[in-house]
């Protein structure tokens, strides 16, 4: 048995920065305007509960307590969940990645968990957008509140995926991510990494060392990218 793992923002889903929006405006209704940066590369981590700890503690001046850490992710999933109903197609798949999966799982060899930066139910609420399912009830993987580190929730996505094969190991284990931080957890965790990404985006994980595809549009191209050839 082989194991791929998904990121979900720029690998399976295209939200066009919907959701980026929703958590800064979030931080602005919870705790009023503060000058903080909207770009999420200017953060040291790359998972919502990383960029909400290092945005808080630039608004408060100091370390955020556990429930303003909670107000903030309460409101920017009540934020994201009002504003996904009020935009059509606010989150598209990824070309192909609606059927990646089910024709993944089809295949027998390959079982499927995510490992994104997103908390669970953020998550959720983007795929289901995009019309990307991944089996029937809870989400398989790692999200945000498995860490604030990248590497700390691709790590859990492992943990889980092995625990599911009661500590069998796979043949292999693919991190698929459209970002050089999804590259650089995949290597830290020690698992081959697959690039999603066109234009520049594409060349700077290619320039980094990575295998990269435009998109899953060809199912047998990401199959070869997968299984390393
Ligand atoms: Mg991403």
């Amino acid at each position: 048995m082989k194991l791929v793992i998904f990121d979900i923002d720029g690998t399976l889903t295209l939200g066009g920065g919907l959701g980026t929006g929703c958590f800064f405006s979030a931080l602005e209704v919870a705790f009023g305007t503060c000058p903080i940066p909207r770009r999420l590369d200017a953060y040291r981590e790359s998972t919502d509960a990383g960029i909400s700890r290092e945005a808080l503690e630039i608004a408060l001046q100091r370390a955020p307590s556990v429930s303003e850490l909670d107000r903030h992710k309460q409101v920017y999933l009540h934020l994201l969940e009002r504003e996904i109903l009020r935009t059509p197609g606010a989150y598209r798949p990824v070309p192909g990645a609606d059927r990646v999966v089910s024709l993944l799982l089809e295949g027998g060899e390959w079982m499927v968990a995510l490992a994104t930066g997103n908390w669970r139910r953020a998550a959720a609420l983007k795929l289901a957008n995009a019309s990307i399912q991944l089996g029937e009830s809870e989400l398989p993987g790692g999200f945000s509140e498995d860490g604030d580190s990248r590497v700390s929730v691709l790590r859990a996505a492992l943990e889980r995926a092995g625990a599911e094969r009661q500590g069998s190991d796979f043949d292999r284990v693919v991190y698929v991510g459209d970002q050089l931080w999804d590259l650089a957890a995949a290597r830290a965790a020690g698992v081959d990494f697959v690039g999603i990404g066109s234009g520049e985006q594409g060349r700077v994980l290619e320039n980094a060392g990575a295998a990269v595809i435009e998109d899953f549009g060809c199912f047998e191209r990401f199959l070869v990218r997968l299984e390393g050839m």
